[in-house]
């Protein structure tokens, strides 16, 4: 058993990103139910979507982290959205419907989305065609990373197949529009059970499910009933409910008085980006979408069209991505390889983008993450 600096940081860590059981028993399921193909000398194969504007710069870095852990991934290259609008005149070709059948995971950069016009969503059309209810995304302080608070350590719970992204919208009478917001007990319960079964899984101690059920009486109300008739279930949890703008100012005053946050689709998409603000930005927070029979895992931000082509975005959070997705191939050591690594090279503050107060490019920051996880293949993660 060793004790050295190495394994200090890893049970750190480890600490840190507890595995989602949640999503491992949904893993298990997968196993079991989705009779996936196996690839060359038994890869496992995972449709990979680069994205659009710095997708394709995370992703790649990613996949560089990921292929460095040693882990057998034979990727199923697919386009999507805007990059396929161009090339083969849809934003969501056949092809890459198939491939998802087959594989049922995907890592995916981030999709194009016009404002007020266009086609919708491909992010929204893929969660719910593949039934990803469960949008998983962790918020970490890290050192080296200046912010306002420090030890920000919080997990938002995004409900992802209805709510107001249902997409119902019409035009009534010119000059008037209704937006339809769906919330059904089914999907309520589901979402809580996954945040709760979460919370136990991980040793996380409160529930905060955040709401606007004083104005939205029966759709948020009927979520709220839903999360306390599943909090029952689960007495060693603490549950609490925040009125939306209460939390969000709850959130910036004292981020510490939250734990897992349990979220309808919209509430959740804002305080989720709200809480990447908390602990360094969108470049650094991590994600993914869970069902029962698969998995998308991508990072929270957007596709950055501000600093995109000019290999400055921040890689982290599209790494740390791919650490969940190890995570779900049960590759855990290497997902913590990740973790340690990036961990290593925020905290030594020499190689950072722009976004953070650097001005290495996403292909030095990558490479320093590579390099620490060179450093600690030399240096056994045997764990205490
Ligand atoms: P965005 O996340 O793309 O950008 C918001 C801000 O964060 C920008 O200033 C950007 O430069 C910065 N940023 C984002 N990622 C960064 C990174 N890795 N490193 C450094 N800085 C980073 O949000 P937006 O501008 O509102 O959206 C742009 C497009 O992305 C829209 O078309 C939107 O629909 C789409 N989008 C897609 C997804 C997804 O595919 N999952 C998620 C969010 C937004």
């Amino acid at each position: 058993m060793r004790k050295g600096g190495t394994d200090i940081a890893l049970e750190d860590e480890k600490r840190r990103w507890p595995l989602c059981d949640a999503a491992e028993r949904s893993k298990s399921r997968l196993d079991r139910d989705a009779n996936r193909p196996n690839g060359r000398n038994g890869a496992t194969i995972v449709t990979l979507i680069p994205g659009d504007g710095v997708g394709p710069e995370v992703i790649g870095a990613a996949v560089t982290a990921l292929e460095a852990t040693g882990l057998h991934i034979q990727w199923d290259r697919q386009e999507a959205g805007a990059a396929s609008l161009k090339k083969v005149g849809t934003p969501v070709p056949d092809s890459l419907i198939r491939s998802l059948k087959r594989t049922h995971i995907a890592f995916k950069g981030p999709l194009e989305t016009r404002v007020g016009e266009g086609y919708r969503s491909i992010n929204v059309y893929l969660r719910k065609t593949f039934n990803l209810y469960a949008n998983l995304r962790p918020t970490l302080s890290f050192e080296g990373v200046q912010t306002p608070f420090r030890n920000v350590d919080l997990v938002v719970v995004r409900e992802n197949t209805e709510d107001l992204y249902a997409g119902i919208e019409h035009q009534v009478a010119p000059g008037i529009v209704e937006s339809v917001k769906v919330i059904t007990a089914r999907a309520s319960r589901r979402i809580a059970q996954f945040a709760f079964e979460y919370a136990r899984r991980n040793g996380r101690k409160l529930v905060t499910a955040i709401h606007k059920a004083n104005i939205m009486k029966l759709s948020d109300g009927l979520f709220l009933k839903c999360a306390r008739r599943v909090a029952q279930e689960y007495p060693d949890i603490r549950y609490e409910e925040q009125i939306v703008d209460a939390a969000c100012m709850r959130l910036v005053t004292n981020p510490a008085a939250f734990d897992v946050l349990l979220l309808e689709n919209l509430y959740g998409d804002i305080v989720s980006d709200l809480c990447a603000g908390l602990v360094g930005g969108l470049g650094v927070v991590p994600g993914a979408n869970y069902g029962q029979r698969g998995a998308i895992f991508e990072a929270v931000h957007g596709t950055a069209p501000d600093i995109a082509g000019k290999n400055i975005a921040n890689p982290v959070a599209a790494i740390l991505s791919s650490a969940m997705l190890a995570d779900y191939l049960g590759a855990h050591r290497g997902a913590d390889q990740i973790r340690v690594a990036v961990g290593e090279v925020l905290r030594a503050g020499r190689t950072l983008t722009p976004d953070l107060g650097g001005k290495a490019t996403t292909t030095e920051m990558t490479a320093a993450i590579l390099r620490a996880m060179a450093v600690q293949g030399e240096r056994p993660l045997a764990l205490a």
